[in-house]
């Protein structure tokens, strides 16, 4: 078989006694939207972060392009085409926002020659494609916390992913934040409308509590509970679901993919 895109084989990562990522494969193919969801616990973050060399899984691999990445630090996994954005924000808040995000640009793919003017623009453009250009120079203290989320997004994209990871991109946004950022989202898995950045399109790997909103803008889901893999498919057969559907049962969350 050819290889995959991106591949996690067989994860597996224990905080002591407890087994918070168990076995877990999947695949995300070049430019595939897929959603990550689960109850609460149920180990999406833990996952994110192992996949991001921000913890170390006990057993497993992951391989991206080929190449097995999995004890790799996370400076080199943003280099070779992954970033990701976290649920909690914590941008530089006595730092313009342009600043912000020309920080992470500076620890990755700053190539020779490349210096501030043109790391000024590449910020201004990632800041331009989450929608926040107009506040390029406020400092992030003052931002609403919709727009830190973008921020948090177009610092992301500024190291110019090939995979972008999104855990829980609306979280604590309202309604018309959520719809305005998910219309981002997908704008930015197109690609190419604002410059240079993302002309080709970009696969994400996104988890959400949002169902609703989520289900409009992926390919694929897969699901997680108690740390392992309890279906995968496209939102339609995902909410037909019945293992999916119990896992999510007394709580009110509506798998609706139409
Ligand atoms: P989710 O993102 O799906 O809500 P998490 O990945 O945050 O789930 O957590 C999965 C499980 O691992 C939970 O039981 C959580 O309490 C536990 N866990 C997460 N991070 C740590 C940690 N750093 N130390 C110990 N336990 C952790
Ligand atoms: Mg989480």
């Amino acid at each position: 078989m050819a290889d995959a895109f991106f591949e996690v084989q067989g994860l597996t990562k224990r905080f002591g006694g407890l087994v918070a990522v168990d076995d877990v494969s999947f695949r995300v193919g070049r430019g595939e939207m897929v959603a990550l969801i689960g109850p609460n616990g149920s180990g999406k973050t833990t996952l994110m972060r192992c996949i991001l060399g921000i913890l170390k899984p006990d057993s497993g691999k992951v391989i991206f392009k080929g190449k097995d990445i999995t004890r790799h630090r996370s400076c080199d996994i943003v280099k070779g085409g992954i970033a990701g954005t976290f649920q909690v924000v914590k941008p530089f808040r006595n730092l313009p926002c342009v600043m912000n995000v020309m920080v992470a640009c500076l620890c990755t793919r700053a190539k020779k020659g490349e210096w501030t003017k043109r790391l000024e623009r590449k910020a201004r453009e990632a800041l331009e494609f989450t929608g926040i250009a107009d506040l390029a120079l406020e400092r992030a203290a003052i931002l609403p916390h919709g727009d830190l989320k973008r921020l948090e997004i177009a610092r992301a994209i500024s190291t110019e992913p090939e995979l972008l990871l999104l855990d829980e991109p609306f979280g604590g946004l309202n309604p018309a934040e959520t719809d305005l950022l998910g219309k981002s989202i997908r704008r930015l898995h197109k690609g190419g409308r604002f410059g240079r950045l993302h002309s080709e399109e970009m696969a994400m790997l996104i988890v959400e509590h949002k169902l609703m909103d989520l289900m409009k803008i992926v390919d694929r889901v897969l699901v997680l509970n108690f740390g392992q893999i309890i279906g995968q498919g496209t939102p339609d057969e995902i909410a037909k679901d019945r293992k999916v559907i119990e896992a999510y049962l007394g709580k009110e969350v509506i798998i609706g993919a139409s």
